[in-house]
């Protein structure tokens, strides 16, 4: 009988899951290690979809079944490139997948954008979402006004996630600390700026406007008037970015402050500077391109006690390997990544954001996924010519040398239905675990409890 197919999959969020489905779908005799750095599997569908769009997040019952195919194992709590390299990792398998996102939320790079209270969407989002990296941001909701940067779902559902109330908030798995600072929240106006026009945003029509039935929220375009001298597109058409246009025309250019939060939605506003010394006061604006000969479009500033940039993400380099040097995403053909130039880096394929950028919705990384299966599987023969792979228990020895815990899916199980029952004391689907610190304490007690059972 020959040996199985190694393969290694770098990251476990959908990009790293529906690549597993596909690889194993289309090679029954494989062995595949799914790698992820942090203690928890499911990436964005864990750390980026808000918490209060649960039905969302189900997709990860797929991912939980793919899991637990004999075929296929977690190793979560191993960072390549930190625990181990890449180089080492391919002596390991046939193939390596790379699966490792876009971490990095995009800044600006305007004057004052090092100010406390300013956010990336990765940070802000990573930190009510409960992300190990961003548990520490603490940004202070109790301001009046914020400025979201950005006209994309994210800048979507950071907005709902400001302006919802906290009742909503209460049953969704947002952990309790940040719990804790919406509770605090005295948000009254949210400024969305977006560089392009009405027509032009990249909003999902149905996420737009689940923001117009949410209780004591007013949607303003306070342009709206300006907007009227020609930079309202033609109405026609049935795309987001049309239907999103038709319901902003529809809505008032201000609206009686009498409570509630109000959302405007500014046009054609470059951001160039965020004002204050020590603390941040506002977001210093100028008139994009598109609305240079328009005078009095966009206001010169506007006063803001908290900002999130909305503005997409960026890979982060992965040694060895050539990339954008703008986007950190990888060189590739059809998902076989490739190096400066042209040349295919033998056995290593990229799926996902790290390949194609941080676009779509999670579904769009099964398509993906397939592709980069089929150049994969296309190139097997080739990858395992004569070409002897180290063990599994050796790499697993040399991950226990270093002291390096990986969490299993078993484990990682367990620690689920940890999380979903300390959630159902509190009325929620679950209260997360913040840290490696936390997981890692609880996985002593279970394997102390265990050793003293058997
Ligand atoms: P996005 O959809 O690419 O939107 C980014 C926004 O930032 C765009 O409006 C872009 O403007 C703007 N922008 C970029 N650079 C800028 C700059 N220097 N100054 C000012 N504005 C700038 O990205 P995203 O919102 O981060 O979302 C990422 C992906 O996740 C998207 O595919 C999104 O659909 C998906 N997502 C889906 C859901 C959902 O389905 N519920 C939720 C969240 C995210 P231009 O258009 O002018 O470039």
């Amino acid at each position: 009988m020959s040996a199985p197919t190694r393969i290694a999959i770098v990251g476990s969020g959908p990009a790293g899951f529906y690549a597993a489905e596909a690889l194993s779908r289309g090679l029954p005799d494989c062995r595949i290690d799914i790698f992820e750095r942090l203690p928890f599997p499911f990436g964005l569908v864990r750390y980026g979809v808000a918490p209060d769009h649960q039905k969302l997040k189900q997709v990860a019952l797929v991912f939980d079944r793919v899991a637990f195919d004999p075929r296929i194992e977690l190793m979560a709590g191993v960072e390549i490139g930190r625990d181990i390299t890449l180089e080492a990792l391919r002596r390991y398998y046939h193939a390596v997948t790379l699966a490792t996102g876009t971490p990095q939320g995009r800044q600006l790079g305007i004057d004052g954008e090092a100010l406390p209270q300013i956010f990336t969407s990765s940070s802000f989002v990573g930190w009510y979402n409960g992300h190990p990296e961003h548990v520490g941001v603490d940004p202070d909701l109790g301001v009046e006004s914020v400025a979201v940067v950005g006209n994309g779902n994210v800048a979507i559902d950071v907005c709902r996630m400001l302006a919802r109330p906290l009742r909503d908030l209460q049953s969704s798995d947002i952990p309790e600390p940040m719990l804790a600072a919406f509770a605090k929240r005295q948000v009254r106006e949210i400024h969305v700026i977006g560089r392009g026009g009405p027509d032009t945003t990249k909003f999902a029509f149905k996420e737009f406007r689940e923001l117009f039935g949410l209780p004591g929220v007013r949607i303003c375009v306070p342009q709206a008037r300006e907007l009227e001298r020609g930079l309202w597109p033609a109405e026609n058409g049935e795309q987001d970015a049309a239907r999103v246009s038709r319901l902003l025309r529809q809505s008032p250019a201000a609206a009686p402050s009498a409570g509630g939060t109000i959302i405007n939605f500014w046009f054609f506003a470059r951001p160039r500077a965020f004002a204050g010394t020590n603390h941040l006061t506002g977001i210093v604006l100028a008139p994009s391109d598109a609305a240079r000969a328009l005078n009095g479009l966009v206001p010169p500033s506007l006063a803001c006690g908290l900002a999130v940039t909305c503005i997409g993400y960026n890979g982060c380099p992965i040694a060895g390997l050539e990339h954008d040097p703008r986007t950190g995403l990888l060189a590739h053909r059809s998902g076989q990544v490739v190096d400066a130039r042209g040349n295919e880096v033998s056995g290593v394929f990229a799926v996902g954001w790290i390949k194609r950028g941080p676009t779509g919705v999670i579904g769009t990384n099964r398509a993906d996924a397939s592709e980069t299966a089929a150049t994969l599987i296309a190139r097997l023969p080739e990858l395992m010519r004569g070409r002897a792979v180290g063990e599994a228990s050796s790499l697993a020895s040399v991950l226990k040398e270093r002291s390096i815990r990986t969490i299993s899916a078993e484990q990682w199980r367990a620690l689920d239905r940890f999380e979903r029952q300390r959630g159902a004391a509190l009325g929620k689907p679950r209260e997360k675990l913040l840290s490696f610190v936390e997981v890692t304490r609880l996985l002593d007690i279970a394997e102390t409890a265990r050793s003293h059972v058997q």
